[in-house]
């Protein structure tokens, strides 16, 4: 398959506004298979679009919320015990990933953190800085504004020859713009269509920076019941489960 394959396997906010689950977005290319984000819902995701897990080769989180990274407890439970994983799971997100990651499983599932499994789970910690080499892809982040408990990315992936951006979630900061620019695809959040809300971005942010990020193909994700209200009378794509695109 040419190109960088894109799918949104989940399009929407925390709170399941629109009836769309939580992020997740599978990129294929070149026989390899990665998902950007793995919300809570992510299994559900995986299981309606049949995905096999354990053809995906690794996971890319951008901020630990559980709407982003909620669903690795799920994932790596499920490679365990069900998908009968072998090869090696890799991780990648913000420095204090590890130590969340553990946190969280015990939490949903007491013992599980400490069970010895089949695969080894690769864990990189992401600074934001120049890009590196991870899983087959290029990525590099830069730090954005969103309070969790951990530095929260921006990320930009070059596969296959094509640049992908995506904000994650985070209010607008200017050293963004680097990272963000001149993609061909930019994935951003718009949580709100006009209002501004701290540590988000709304649709009327991104369309203001619309013309300096100059992207190929714009889509907004991330969307609340506000800004679902205004899909279809917008100057922009938005994101729906199950979009899938080719760059
Ligand atoms: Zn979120």
């Amino acid at each position: 398959m040419p190109g960088l394959k894109v799918q949104f396997l989940g399009s929407g906010d925390a709170f399941g506004h629109g009836g769309c689950l939580q992020a997740c977005i599978l990129l294929q290319w070149e026989g390899r298979r990665v998902l950007l984000d793995c919300g809570a819902s992510a299994m559900i995701s995986l299981q309606r679009y049949g995905v096999e897990p354990n053809s995906i080769h690794g996971i890319l989180i951008s901020h630990l919320h559980g709407d982003h990274f909620g669903g690795l407890p799920f994932f790596i439970l499920d490679a365990q015990l069900h998908s009968k994983r072998t090869a090696p799971l890799l991780l990648a997100g913000p420095v204090g990933l590890a130590p969340r990651l553990e946190q969280a499983m015990e939490v949903n599932f007491p013992g599980s953190s400490q069970i010895q499994r089949k695969f080894a789970t690769q864990i990189t910690e992401l600074a934001p800085g120049p890009a590196q080499d991870w899983c087959g892809l290029s990525v590099r982040a830069a730090e954005g504004l969103h309070a969790s408990g951990a530095p929260a990315l921006a990320l930009r992936i070059e596969a296959a020859g094509k640049s992908l951006a995506y904000t994650g979630d985070t209010q607008w900061v200017d050293d963004l713009s680097p990272l963000l620019s001149g993609a061909d695809l930019l994935i951003a959040e718009a949580y709100f269509h006009e209002r501004p809300i701290k540590f988000h971005l709304s649709c009327t942010d991104v369309l203001a920076r619309r013309g300096a990020l100059n992207p190929g193909r714009l889509i907004f994700t991330h969307m609340s019941q506000d800004m679902l209200a205004h899909v279809g009378e917008l100057p922009g794509e938005t994101a729906d489960d199950g979009l899938e695109l080719i760059l």
